[in-house]
């Protein structure tokens, strides 16, 4: 006969292993249910591609003339080019945005190749992205730096007319490339582009003798500051 000691030896030796797996059990069910809270969460992207075959042409004859590479690939982008659009609407970026050649009244650019501008991004005023290219593809955007620039475009006139929420999708768009794109590693904006004391500079490609850099003065200092001080806020920081 077994004295009720060892029964309750036993008996806690059992219960514990019971407890032991239930508890597992327990905290695997705990970890599926809030893993999702910690997961990343993309911004909402609505992809209206205005890319062409005509365009892809174009662009690939604009890459050998500029920086000798023949192709239009995109290949592991460095860098992050914030602009805005100069129209005070959407719809009239979209719109030329669409556009296979460039505008022949923009005589400066349409001089050196036929491949009308484009920007990967369009964010409108409401912060709403919209895609007009993968980010596998050129764009031709910041002469220097097409060959490894991702463009983001905001719709607007001037600095001043920048909203709050375009601001927050910068932000949002930007985590979301540099989850999508480990080769990135500088932000600037379009106005910084030529400032050759800018780490980015490096990276400038140009074969064109005779082009004279544009002084660019989108998105305006004080947009990019504000850009730059919310993603540290986040642990985000950029090169320039
Ligand atoms: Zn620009």
């Amino acid at each position: 006969m077994m004295s009720w000691g060892r029964n309750y030896t036993m008996l806690k030796k059992y219960m514990s292993k019971f407890y032991l797996k239930h508890l597992m059990l327990f905290l695997i069910f705990i970890l599926l249910f809030i893993s999702p809270i910690f997961s990343y969460n993309p911004p909402q992207i609505t992809q209206r591609f205005v890319l062409t075959e005509k365009k892809l042409s174009l662009m690939k004859d604009y890459s050998n003339k500029f920086t000798g590479i023949d192709s239009f690939y995109l290949y592991q982008p460095k860098i992050i080019v914030i602009h805005y659009t100069a129209t005070s609407t959407f719809e009239q970026a979209f719109n030329m945005f669409k556009q296979d050649e460039v505008d022949k009244e923009r005589e400066k650019l349409a001089k050196y190749s036929a491949c009308n501008v484009g920007a990967h991004f369009l964010i409108d005023s409401d912060g709403s992205i919209v895609q007009l290219y993968p980010t596998t593809i050129m764009t031709r955007h910041t002469i220097g730096f097409n060959h490894t620039a991702i463009g983001i475009e905001n719709v607007g006139l001037t600095e001043e007319s920048l909203t709050k929420a375009q601001l927050i999708a910068n932000i949002e768009l930007i985590k979301f490339l540099l989850y999508r794109h480990q080769s990135i590693q500088y932000l600037i904006g379009h106005h910084e582009y030529m400032n050759i004391k800018l780490p980015h500079y490096q990276l400038y490609k140009n074969k064109v003798s005779d082009y004279t850099p544009t002084i660019k003065i989108d998105p305006g200092f004080k947009f990019m500051a504000r850009l730059r001080e919310l993603l540290k806020e986040d642990g985000i920081r950029l090169k320039e």
